[in-house]
C-alpha cells in the first residue's frame, strides 16, 4: 500500500474516486500514438530533404506560386540558387525560380491546412474517444 501512494505521490495527485479512475484510464490510454502522429505530420517534414521542424523550429517553409510545392529554405537555396531548376517533389518538375519563393499565405494554403487539422482531429478523436466512452458508461 505504502509502496503504491508512493508512486502516486510522484504525480502530486492522490488516485482516490472519479478523479482515480480517469487517472487510471488516462494512463492506460495510448497517447504516444497522438503524440506519433502529430511530430509525423507532413506538412511539417521538408518533402525535399526529409527535415522536420520539430527538430529545428527555425526552420521555415517556402512555397512557389508555379505548383505550391512547399519545401525548406535550405532545399530552396540548395537546388535553385544555381538558376532556374525543376521543383524536386515527386511528380511535379515544373521550373522554378529562387526569387519567386515566398513564405506560404494563409489562403493559399488554407485548404491543406483544413485537411491537416481535420486529420489531426480525427487522429485524436480516434485515439481519445474509446477510453472516453468507456468512462461514460461507467459513471
Ligand atoms: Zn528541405
Ligand atoms: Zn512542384
Amino acid at each position: 500500500m505504502s509502496r503504491t501512494a508512493a508512486r502516486n505521490g510522484a504525480q502530486s495527485r492522490q488516485p482516490d474516486g472519479e478523479d482515480g479512475e480517469l487517472h487510471s484510464h488516462l494512463q492506460s490510454l495510448d497517447l504516444s500514438s497522438c503524440v506519433t502522429s502529430y511530430h509525423t505530420d507532413p506538412s511539417d517534414i521538408c518533402p525535399v530533404c526529409k527535415s522536420a521542424r520539430y527538430l529545428n523550429p527555425n526552420m521555415r517553409f517556402l512555397i512557389n506560386p508555379e505548383c505550391y510545392h512547399k519545401m525548406c529554405e535550405s532545399c530552396v537555396d540548395r537546388i535553385f540558387s544555381q538558376g532556374p531548376a525543376p521543383c524536386p517533389v515527386a511528380g511535379c518538375a515544373r521550373t522554378l525560380r529562387k526569387q519567386r519563393f515566398r513564405l506560404p499565405k494563409f489562403e493559399d494554403l488554407q485548404i491543406e491546412r483544413e485537411v491537416d487539422v481535420r486529420r489531426r482531429v480525427a487522429a485524436m478523436y480516434a485515439c481519445c474517444f474509446p477510453s472516453l466512452r468507456a468512462l461514460q458508461e461507467k459513471s
